[in-house]
């Protein structure tokens, strides 16, 4: 088994498990994993209220002709858990967010000032997966998708997807995560795909364009569009060199069509659809691999470990753990009575910040009465970065400035 893969990591690092109970492709998050999660989706909601985006929320189910009326039903059944029936209606586990944001936009009349209208969601959709084809975060039956929809003007449509593009680039480089490549990804041939050669034809120019101008590398590959439209793919590599989709941007004519969206003046709106970060599940198997468990601070499970040197400075720590948990941060006390300084450093070598409690900074701290809040930080790769305020150290472990 390759180092890094996230299956070992995720259970040694205490991110996720699963249980033949609860199903095959089903992991749960331990609170490691939770918490970087957490730090994730945090991240990604403040990126997209910053460039715009109004955050919505619906529901995990929907009844089975909205996946009619959306094309799923016809063009991506197979992918998609069998319906419920309750009170007889029909129900799906949701496939996508797109339907439910398409009711959104809509719920209420908009006109060309409203335009772009961008639409994000953190939200659960389903895929009816094989047993066989399961494992760890990677593939997964229920995932939490970071989603959004911008509705716009046709004439924004190209502007609209490069905004996603850098988007997607700004997230990536916070996130540590370099794209293994770009890809153009179109229709194929068969029922799979909405038979309109000009609707296709439209929605590619625009994708293409974008791509050009940008000027980075990309490959076209047919057959592996979405059903309703082409997308760019930005595609990562797991340590063993396997290719899977994170990020993606996609134009589509075809479901404002099928919901009859309009703009006042009887215009049909273009749906951008994008996800910055993909499935969370995915994003984090990726994440715990490029960093080896390594976290960058803003993400890391616990970002400060307080230290102190004997039992003597235990009281001392707990005041500058206490000082850290209200600062912000996700911290912790390795007290010593869990091995000499040196094996505690070791068990939390994964830790961002090692804040190192001695006689002299527990006198310090003590002169302080309780306002200074400094502590000797040892960084993970073994260097001093001195006394730090704890208020710094808080400043220091956000994905923002
Ligand atoms: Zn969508």
């Amino acid at each position: 088994m390759i180092m890094n893969d996230h299956r070992r990591l995720g259970r040694e690092l205490g991110i996720f498990d699963t249980d033949p109970l609860i199903g095959s492709g089903l992991p749960y998050w331990l609170p490691a994993g939770a918490a970087v999660r957490k730090a994730v989706e945090d991240y990604v909601h403040e990126l997209e209220r910053r460039n715009g985006y109004q955050h919505v929320n619906s529901p995990v189910l929907g009844k089975r002709e909205l996946y009619e009326r959306s094309g799923h039903w016809a063009h991506y059944a197979e992918d998609m858990f069998p319906p419920m029936e309750v009170g007889g209606e029909e129900f799906v586990l949701r496939p996508s967010l797109c339907p439910h944001h398409a009711i959104i936009y809509r719920s209420r009349q908009r006109s060309h000032r409203d335009l772009p209208l961008r639409v994000a969601e953190l939200g659960g959709m389903y895929r009816s997966e094989l047993s066989g084809v399961l494992g760890g975060l990677t593939r997964v039956r229920a995932i939490q998708l970071n989603d959004g929809h911008v509705f716009c003007a046709p004439e924004q449509a190209a502007a609209e997807v490069s905004a996603a593009l850098d988007l997607i680039e700004t997230a990536h480089e916070r996130l540590g995560i370099r794209a293994a490549r770009y890809r153009l990804s179109l229709r194929g041939e068969g029922a799979k795909f909405v038979d309109d050669p000009g609707m296709w034809a439209r929605s590619e120019s625009v994708l293409r364009d974008v791509l050009k101008e940008r000027g980075r590398p990309y490959d076209e590959e047919r057959g592996e569009g979405a059903f309703y439209g082409p997308k760019i793919d930005i595609q990562i590599a797991d340590p063993a060199g396997r290719e899977s989709t994170l990020s993606t941007v996609q134009v589509d004519y075809f479901q404002p069509e099928r919901f009859d969206l309009r703009y006042v003046g009887g215009e049909r709106p273009v749906m951008v659809h994008r996800s910055v970060v993909g499935g969370l599940e995915r994003l984090v198997a990726h994440l715990i691999e490029v960093h080896g468990g390594a976290f960058p601070a803003w993400m890391a499970p616990v970002q400060a470990v307080v230290l102190p040197l004997s039992d003597a400075e235990l009281p001392a720590a707990e005041r500058v753990l206490r000082r850290c948990v209200a600062a912000g941060l996700r911290a912790e006390l390795a007290p010593p009575g869990r091995g000499s300084l040196g094996a505690r450093i070791r068990a939390h070598r994964l830790v961002p910040y090692q804040l190192v409690v001695g006689p002299r900074e527990a006198a310090d701290e003590g002169a302080g009465g309780g306002a200074g809040g400094r502590a000797a930080v040892r960084l993970r790769d073994g260097s001093q970065a001195g006394e730090v305020p704890i208020e710094e150290l808080a400043a220091r472990s956000r994905p923002f400035a």
